[in-house]
């Protein structure tokens, strides 16, 4: 199957089975926005406070070789307000910066982000085709034969990738070649075949905003959160006040986070309300690079552990023309990427480890005028930490798992299973009385209250069993317990797992032992 089909099927799963719906689904949707159903909600609470342990609750242990090692390191957590005051956002650099540059398409009216398109050319044509950069190079070559064919050309001997859009429409470098590629009459926008329909790049700001209070004008303009990064530090002094933590320690925070996307595009990887994960590490500026290497592995290790294994995962080092403003001067970012079915072979951003150097408390010290340095008892020295921030999208993740769950299987009725790992699974095991008889029902209803308040449950009656199985399988039930005529005979039940679809009998009464040994995400 294409990547693009199955990202459609897995697109009408979601759907079918009640884990994403789009937003005000009953007056058409609303571009960017998705709820999450009864499934879509569990399997998102399950990443979430995965998360939530692995960093706060039970944080890892420091960093070998070092005076760390051995012991947790010292994190805590947060839930700060999504409406800050309106001066973090100007103090953080996202009034006058957080922008993308933006090209509108005069004839089909389509909005792209201009540092998302990709340039083609072909040798003997002075004419140039811009596509989302997730497009195919068949489709892309598919597209240029249209267009040579319809202009009575066939000369096509190579098709040659420019690079990215807004190099090529604004670098100098390239105005002074002779093939003049700047010139945007030249360019044939991605859903078009007409030359000349887009506009220059122009910056957008993609933060929300509102008007909390009665006044609604400028003076009054409040944003809606771009990232939860800034309410952790609008509170480290709050917090070091507060609470007993010395430096090198963590904050961490989950929650909603609005970007008014250009192109809200490809499901819930990119949506204007979203969740992230995020966590911002305070140290001396000495041990940045040696926390930011630790939180690099760390973070890893999460992802591995939670079922995203193997080739579809990838690090990679942010090239220093990609780098924030903030992340120039320190030891750069590095992200943990993932093969969606749309970026495939290519991968898309998943988490994204960055050293913002002193950068932000420096400047809420600048402009709130309030003290924001940390005076080391151990060093006998005041300074502005450095941070280490990994920042992970929760909802982007919800996505890699659902992607890497999907397995088609021809061999079983529904076709398909969603391969969770149990860990993150929705529904961890599911209780199903072989017939719906008053030998079965009663036995099934007794397992279910036992294991109901440890593992989340289903109790499943109707239907015949087949069906039962195939849609525990579509959800990614890792196991189901079958209630039959022998259980009333010896207490046993058929534990059936859900890959191998092998079955064995586990003691009634060992059922939940046997799921609590099953479900642990493996550390480290
Ligand atoms: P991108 O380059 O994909 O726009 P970014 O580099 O702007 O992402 P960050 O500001 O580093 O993203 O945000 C941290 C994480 O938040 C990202 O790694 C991603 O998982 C998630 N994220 C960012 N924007 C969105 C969005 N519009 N929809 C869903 N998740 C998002």
């Amino acid at each position: 199957m294409s990547d693009e089909n199955m990202m459609k099927d897995l697109v009408s799963l979601c759907k079918r089975r009640g884990f994403v719906f789009p937003a005000s689904d009953i007056y058409g949707g609303i571009n960017g926005f998705w709820d999450y159903g009864p499934l879509g909600v569990e399997l998102k609470n399950n990443l979430r406070d995965l998360w939530w342990k692995w960093m706060v609750l039970c944080p890892p242990l420091g960093p070998e070789g070092t005076e760390y090692a051995g012991a947790p390191v010292s994190m805590v957590g947060l839930d700060s307000s999504i409406i800050q005051n309106p001066k973090t956002w100007e103090a953080s650099g996202h009034v006058a910066g957080f922008t993308d540059p933006m090209v509108d398409c005069r004839e089909t009216k389509l909005r792209y982000r201009a540092d998302h398109l990709v340039v083609y050319s072909y040798l003997d044509s002075t004419f140039l085709f811009a596509f989302n950069k997730e497009t195919s190079l068949e489709d892309v070559e598919k597209k240029i034969h249209k267009f040579a064919k319809k202009r009575g050309s066939e000369n096509i001997r190579q098709i040659f990738e420019l690079g990215d859009f807004t190099k090529v429409i604004i670098s100098d470098e390239l105005k002074d070649r002779k093939y003049n590629y700047h010139s945007l009459d030249k360019i044939v926008a991605p859903d078009t075949l007409e030359p000349g329909t887009l506009t220059e790049p122009r910056q957008f700001n993609l933060m929300l905003d509102t008007y909390p209070g009665v006044i609604r004008d400028e003076a009054h303009k409040a944003y809606l959160r771009p990232e939860t990064a800034q309410g952790i530090f609008l509170n480290f002094k709050n917090v070091l006040d507060s609470s007993r933590v010395k430096i090198p320690f963590g904050i961490a925070q989950i929650g909603k986070a609005f970007r008014n996307e250009v192109t809200p595009r490809n499901f819930i990887y990119r949506s204007r309300e979203f969740e992230q994960m995020e966590m911002e590490w305070f140290c001396h500026p000495s041990e940045a690079k040696l926390w930011r290497d630790f939180w690099f592995v760390e973070r890893q290790k999460f992802w591995t552990a939670i079922g995203l294994a193997g080739e579809n995962l990838q690090m990679r080092d942010h090239d220093k023309d990609e780098l924030s403003h903030y992340a120039k001067a320190g030891y750069g970012t590095a992200d943990i990427e993932y093969r969606f079915p749309f970026t495939a072979p290519g991968f898309g951003e998943l988490e994204g480890i960055a050293h913002r150097c002193d950068f932000d408390l420096t400047q809420h010290q600048k402009i709130s005028g309030q003290k924001l340095e940390y005076f080391d008892q151990e060093r006998n020295e005041r300074y502005i930490p450095h941070v280490i921030e990994p920042a992970a999208g929760l909802t982007r993740g919800v996505l890699a798992l659902l992607a890497e769950a999907y397995t088609l299987d021809p061999n079983r009725p529904s076709g398909v299973y969603l391969n969770f790992h149990p860990a993150v699974a929705p529904k961890k095991a599911a209780i199903l009385p072989l017939t719906a008889k008053e030998d079965h029902v009663p036995a099934a209803q007794k397992l279910y209250m036992a294991l109901r308040e440890d593992f989340a449950v289903d109790l499943d009656i109707k239907q015949n069993i087949g069906k039962r199985y195939a849609r525990q399988d579509e959800i990614g039930t890792p196991y189901c317990f079958t209630i039959d005529d022998q259980t009333n005979a010896d207490g046993t039940v058929t534990a059936r797992e859900r890959n191998t679809m092998a079955q064995e009998r586990v003691s009634m009464d060992r059922a939940g032992e046997y799921l609590r040994e099953k479900i642990k995400p493996a550390k480290g």
